[in-house]
């Protein structure tokens, strides 16, 4: 960590959280509810330092402020809590539209045709240190914190794919250096998944999972914070290399 990040940081930890701060986490972030005081000491700090070190802006006519900045900033800590990752370094900014945006596309099928077009999305992550919400998606999922879907943990894991190689087939700065084991566990549980669809079973989770592996890792990782039962229960070996990988356990959350 950088002399000066180090030295801001041990600055704002010298000033108590404010108040009104604890008020807005209180009201409508559940996890920050059922922390106990270690935890939400620690939680503080990591919001604190991310409402300072990342920028927020408003796009396509968002007014933001600073209970929605707190919130965004709120939900990106909460997978952090086993300190996977210090504040996803490689993150700068947080661009937040209102609601759904339209955003240009380009990819490639597995059948190597490739498809161009505009789509409508609620988020993204960009490997260069951006993050995109759509606002109304954000308070969607505070207010629906069970359901098994959070678009800032899932683009959050994105960030820590490209951080930690999670999948080990995007470019990342440290080549699976944390946790060797999970990109095959992930390699072979994403094609569990394809087959499950083929034949038509259950999955009880988005099967925008089934678009690729780093999907595939980023809607395990929101479904396992928000509903580590069902992760637990269907996916046991998921449940154990995210465990491992995030160093957490989500039944505290
Ligand atoms: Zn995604």
């Amino acid at each position: 960590m950088g002399m000066i990040r180090n030295w801001r940081r041990k600055k704002l930890d010298r000033t108590p959280f404010p108040d009104p701060w604890r008020r807005i986490l209180s009201d409508n972030v559940i996890q920050y509810k059922k922390m106990d005081s270690h935890q939400r000491e620690k939680f503080e700090s990591k919001v604190r330092y991310f409402m300072e070190e990342k920028s927020f802006e408003g796009c396509g006519g968002m007014e933001l402020d600073e209970a929605k900045n707190l919130l965004i900033a709120a939900l990106a800590c909460i997978p952090l809590m086993g300190d996977v990752s210090d504040l996803y370094p490689y993150l700068r900014s947080v661009l937040v539209y209102p609601s759904e945006y339209r955003a240009p596309y380009r990819e490639s099928g597995i059948d190597g045709v490739v498809s161009e077009g505009v789509e409508s999305r609620s988020g993204e992550s960009w490997d260069q240190g951006v993050l995109v919400f759509s606002w109304d998606e954000v308070a969607y999922d505070l207010r629906h914190p069970r359901d098994g879907a959070n678009i800032v943990f899932h683009e959050c894991a994105h960030q820590l794919d490209y951080e930690w190689g999670a999948t080990m087939e995007s470019f990342s700065w440290h080549r699976m250096a944390k946790e060797p084991g999970l990109a095959s566990v992930l390699k072979s549980s994403y094609k569990k998944l394809l087959e499950k669809l083929d034949s038509g079973r259950p999955t009880r989770i988005d099967e925008y999972a089934a678009t690729n592996i780093h999907e595939f890792f980023a809607v395990m990782t929101e479904t396992w914070l928000e509903r580590p039962d069902r992760i637990r229960t269907d996916w046991p070996e998921v449940e154990k290399v995210l465990s491992d990988f995030y160093n957490l356990n989500p039944d505290f959350l």
